[in-house]
């Protein structure tokens, strides 16, 4: 995919976040629960630090060429923690517009416990302009308690996570019951192409049970009080896709009008488009969602979200769920117009307009079928056409032992914070996976406030704490799901 709407990481994760969010509030911990338990260093906190400040000094921005430089410094870490140079693979990409890289490694377990699990972060970051920002995007700065630097949020902390993790299992001589593979991709924020051919041409390095992506999920602090409200785990995204609605006319003079015309014709089409609406659907993970938003959103729109949650079919409910920007992207394919374009000339009749119109495909819902719903909308004369070539995935179903170790993880850090599986409306690598049958769950482990969060903008940090305790979830998760289970602080 091709546009940089459709890059769906935490900062998207706000915007879903909205949708329980508004609204979980602050209520949706009890005021006496303490804010967090009191950090205690880790035996690798400084390694994952020192690696931080490597990893966000590599430019990893579109046209930079700095992935693979990246995913060697990295790959080095590896061998020279013990990892044998053949778990240790930095795959090379050209592509049109990047030379980047991937890089796998694997961590062998003695295989009692099943298929691998892999652990996936992304390694290039959006374009970052050195004189916009008030401290240079790639030099690792301590500041006021945050990190800052470009990728910090996203998504170099998911990067550092795993690899001081996979340094920290080693050094402990730990065994996992199945082995672990990081999956580090090289172009998750433009085009996404070294995970698809990753998955077309390197399976074997990367096929897995499950898939824990850092790149979407965590934690949500209240703006005001900085209490924890609510943990996401993404679990299921919908597909991004354009299609271009056109219109032709033979044109003329414009002293000598007809009653055809390109535009009008367009004008007539788009406004059929935005009388349209998809038809309700549902999963697992949006009916989990407005059960746990239900509960602490008040008025209509919370009373909407839990008789959705009971039944999907309530045509009351929906209404109330689709008048509402926070919520309408979870209950149905969206389509809406966003760009136009037409004639050629002031004093001339217009022989062509088109328009932009951008779907967010419900997962499961093929892409074609959309296509073949606009054109009907819209009728004969106006052609519709797909743009790019997206990708669609099915919702990923809510493991219980994946939802059982990140609460027990979770809440040992924040207790009693909700954690709620969410469906995003853009797309990451984990929309690869997924496609190919890998499901996956976004889990990242950063606690933020809304407020803090610059993911893709200015000034991009987090939490100086948050990243501490991050790598601590990070270790007793992994350590949970891969080890005999119940891991402790
Ligand atoms: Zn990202």
């Amino acid at each position: 995919m091709t546009n940089f709407a459709s890059r769906f990481s935490r900062f998207c994760l706000l915007a879903s976040t909205l949708v329980l969010g508004l609204v979980l509030g602050s209520a949706a911990v009890a005021a006496d629960q303490p804010r967090s338990t009191t950090w205690k260093a880790g035996p690798f906190d400084a390694k994952a630090r020192e690696i931080l400040a490597k990893v966000i000094a590599f430019p990893t921005s579109l046209g930079n060429r700095k992935v693979p430089e990246m995913a060697e410094y990295l790959a080095g870490e590896f061998r020279a923690a013990g990892f044998p140079a053949e778990d240790v693979t930095v795959v090379p990409f050209k592509l049109p517009a990047e030379e980047t890289a991937t890089l796998v490694v694997r961590y062998r377990g003695d295989g009692t416990g099943g298929k691998p699990i892999v652990l996936m972060a992304h390694m290039d970051v959006v374009t970052a302009e050195r004189d916009d920002w008030e401290r240079d995007p790639y030099t690792l700065v301590e500041e006021n308690g945050f990190f800052y630097g470009r990728g910090t949020a996203d998504n170099k902390m998911g990067v550092v996570g795993f690899t001081t993790l996979f340094l920290r299992l080693k050094a402990e001589k730990f065994v996992p019951r199945r082995d672990l593979i990081i999956y580090f991709s090289g172009d998750e924020e433009t085009a996404q192409s070294t995970t698809v051919l990753m998955a077309k041409d390197h399976r074997k390095l990367i096929d897995a049970e499950f898939a824990l992506n850092s790149d979407g999920g965590g934690g949500n602090l209240d703006d005001e009080t900085g209490k924890p409200t609510l943990y996401a785990v993404q679990t299921a995204e919908k597909t991004y896709a354009d299609f271009m609605l056109t219109t032709r006319n033979p044109g003329g003079h414009s002293s000598a009008p007809r009653a055809d015309n390109a535009i009008y014709d367009l004008a007539a089409a788009l406004t059929k488009v935005s009388n349209f609406s998809f038809p309700v659907m549902w999963n697992d993970t949006t009916i989990a969602s407005f059960r746990e938003g239900g509960k602490t959103t008040p008025g209509e729109l919370g009373q909407a979200m839990k008789r959705f949650a009971e039944n999907p079919r309530d045509e009351a409910a929906a209404k109330v769920l689709a008048a509402s920007p926070g919520t309408i992207g979870q209950t149905r394919t969206t389509c809406v117009a966003t760009m136009l374009d037409g004639g050629h000339a002031e004093n001339a009749l217009p022989q062509r307009a088109t328009a932009n119109v951008n779907c967010r495909i419900f997962p499961g819902v093929k892409i074609d079928e959309v296509r073949a719903a606009l054109a009907q909308v819209v009728g004969e004369g106006v052609e519709v056409a797909i743009k790019s070539d997206p990708l669609s995935s099915d919702p990923s179903p809510l493991r219980k032992d994946v939802f059982d170790t990140v609460k027990r993880v979770v809440h040992q850090f924040h207790p009693g914070v909700p954690v709620v599986p969410y469906q995003s409306s853009g797309a990451t690598d984990g929309l690869v996976f997924r496609s190919i049958g890998i499901p996956t769950y976004a889990v990242d482990t950063i606690f933020i406030r809304d407020k803090d969060s610059f993911a893709h903008g200015l000034n991009e940090r987090i939490p100086v704490k948050g990243f501490y305790e991050g790598l601590e979830m990070w270790y007793l998760m992994v350590k949970d799901l891969a080890g005999t289970g119940k891991a402790k602080r």
